[in-house]
């Protein structure tokens, strides 16, 4: 297949729309700054091939796609035990909702959701810096050095009431067992992380090879059966309460960020990523989706 002219030709059809549809996230003030006219797309195949089209070079805050790499640290740390505090079902509310959490006595429906995410960081951050160690995992995975946004990380910390909202919620339930300061500088932190598209793309390539590292093939990032159940939970949970549209219109596992970026898989074929900044209402981006629809559509790789 050749991967080069199918990213370009995505590009350049949908660049027409750049900036027509949605919003750049504004509910954290450093990302409301980014100019919603860019439009990225990457991909690395499990025999190591690339390809890259539009703005795939230009570094953007990854946000909740990060979710992805600490419940990958959490599953290698702490395997089945993780499940204790944290449910595997679609949330079908907003990324932030504060509901379901009351209800559901402090446990998160799963751990895309910021409540569960914020769970996982709980969980890291009994074991060590959680932050870094993210940051670790994903420079080891794409085989480049990274670095966290400081200015994206405090306007976080500045405007994240929502996220202390959920914190304490779970901690008055028991269920967070460090300092809620502590536990939410983690997940701000590597929320705040920058990358780009080829960066990402290549970082998910143990998503697509049962486990094993992108680079490192006698090495185990996690488990068959872990990538598996993370693939089945970006299918389920990844793009928070759009998951059902994204199955249905894309077919692909798929984590989302309010970066813009997009993280998607095709199971022992390749990883991808595609960024473009201006989000829909789930908060997921616009043209991101639009660029993996045309991807499949073009390619006929989906898991249906
Ligand atoms: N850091 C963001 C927040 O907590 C992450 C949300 C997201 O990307 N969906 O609001």
């Amino acid at each position: 297949m050749h991967y080069q002219s199918i990213l370009d030709d995505i590009v350049e059809s949908l660049r027409p729309q750049l900036g027509r549809h949605g919003e750049v996230a504004d509910h954290i003030p450093a990302l409301a700054r980014v100019p919603a006219e860019r439009l990225g797309i990457a991909l690395r195949t499990c025999e190591g091939e690339e390809a890259a089209a539009g703005d795939a070079g230009e570094p953007f805050s990854i946000q909740s796609v990060s979710k992805l790499f600490s419940l990958t640290l959490a599953m290698q740390y702490l395997g089945d035990d993780l499940w204790d505090r944290i449910g595997r079902e679609p949330s079908g509310d907003p990324f932030n909702s504060l509901v379901q959490l009351e209800f559901e006595q402090g446990i998160p429906r799963n751990p895309f959701i910021n409540a569960g995410a914020i769970a996982v960081a709980d969980r890291l951050t009994s074991r060590g810096d959680a932050a870094a160690e993210v940051l670790a995992l994903l420079s080891s995975l794409c085989d480049e050095e990274l670095q966290v946004d400081e200015e994206v990380a405090t306007s976080e910390m500045d405007a994240g009431y929502r996220n202390l909202a959920l914190a304490s919620l779970m901690k008055d339930f028991g269920k967070i067992d460090n300092p809620i300061p502590q536990v939410l500088e983690a997940y701000f932190r590597q929320c705040s992380i920058r990358m780009d598209c080829r960066q990402l793309a290549r970082a998910a390539g143990y998503l697509c090879r049962r486990g094993k590292h992108p680079y490192r093939p006698d090495e185990a990032v996690v488990t068959d059966r872990q990538a598996r159940r993370l693939n089945a939970l970006m299918l389920t949970c990844g793009t928070y309460d759009a998951a059902g549209e994204f199955a249905f219109r894309v077919g692909l596992p798929c984590k989302s960020g309010v970066g813009g970026g997009i993280v998607a898989v095709v199971p022992d074929r390749l990883s991808l990523c595609v960024w473009s900044p201006a989000l829909d209402e789930n908060g997921n981006s616009h043209l991101g989706m639009e660029a993996l629809e045309m991807f499949v559509a073009k390619t006929r790789l989906s898991v249906f």
